[in-house]
């Protein structure tokens, strides 16, 4: 089969499974079974696949039309300036936390701390964006940690990484803190996309309470972990920004919250300049 006629076979067969934006999904597998760079699919030559790839493609379009992910099907996501490994067991990076790592970037650090670390992406890309940082990220998946380690290794950071109950067993002190907690709230569980809700893992999503517990625990903490100029960036859910920014407010902070590309609010900072 030529590579057009996979394309367009891929894409209807995920149209009919009920995948919205099918083809664009389409051409990211066919384009990761052809390892093409950036990930982004063009034919210059509409050659045959051959056998393995043709075996790899419909592999990987069944598993869309099941609604796994596409960075789960692939194993990968791109984000911010790299190339993360992604897993059943992490979080796939999302577009709008680019938003945290862009306000981290615009202000100065040295030493960073990321709470719930899932492939490493934020912690990874803040280090890998500025030379003579170091970093911590935790996490209380170890399988998630195994994962955040291969990507600070391939990519190049000095980062390490401890299995943690936020900051459990954690000692120093950071001029930044950064977290992409799991925010969803117990009840809107249930109005997530299938592709989220059933494929990726549930302790990155939801508290299985009010969507603030991480906050509560981030807030609380964050006073003795901070130098004494240090800040914490918290991604949000959208309508999270009074409520989170409230629980640092509580702490002693001076709180902004900011918007992500979409303008809607993603990103909570929190000053404790002592
Ligand atoms: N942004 C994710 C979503 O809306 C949730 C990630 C999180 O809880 N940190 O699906």
């Amino acid at each position: 089969m030529k590579l057009s006629q996979a394309q367009a076979d891929g894409a209807s067969l995920l149209r009919a499974a009920g995948i919205e934006g099918a083809s664009r999904d389409a051409d990211r597998i066919l384009a990761a079974v052809l390892d093409m760079e950036p990930g982004r699919l063009r034919i210059t030559e509409d050659r045959d696949l051959t056998a393995d790839e043709a075996a790899r493609f419909n592999k990987g379009i069944a598993a869309r039309a099941l609604h796994q992910p596409v960075a789960q099907i692939v194993g990968f996501r791109d984000f911010w300036a790299h190339r993360f490994k992604v897993t059943r067991d992490t979080l796939d990076p999302r577009p709008e936390t680019e938003a945290l790592v862009e306000a981290a970037l615009a202000r100065p650090w040295k030493t960073v701390l990321d709470l719930g670390t899932g492939t490493g992406a934020i912690l990874i890309s803040l280090l890998a964006a500025r030379a003579g940082t170091t970093g911590i990220g935790t996490d209380i998946s170890e399988k998630a940690l195994e994962v955040a380690r291969h990507n600070a290794r391939r990519i190049g950071v000095n980062a390490r990484f401890r299995q943690a109950d936020w900051y459990q067993g954690i000692s120093g002190s950071f001029d930044l803190i950064v977290s992409n907690p799991p925010y969803i709230a117990a009840d809107e569980m249930a109005g997530l996309s299938s592709d989220v809700r059933d494929w990726e893992p549930r302790q990155a999503l939801t508290d299985n309470a009010d969507g603030l517990t991480a906050y509560r625990a981030i807030a609380a903490g964050a006073p003795a972990m901070l130098t004494p100029q240090g800040i914490v960036l918290t991604e949000i859910g959208p309508t999270q920004g009074r409520a989170v920014a409230a629980l640092f407010a509580d702490r002693g902070a001076t709180t902004a919250v900011l918007p992500d590309l979409d303008g809607r609010d993603r990103v909570v900072l929190a000053e404790f300049g002592r």
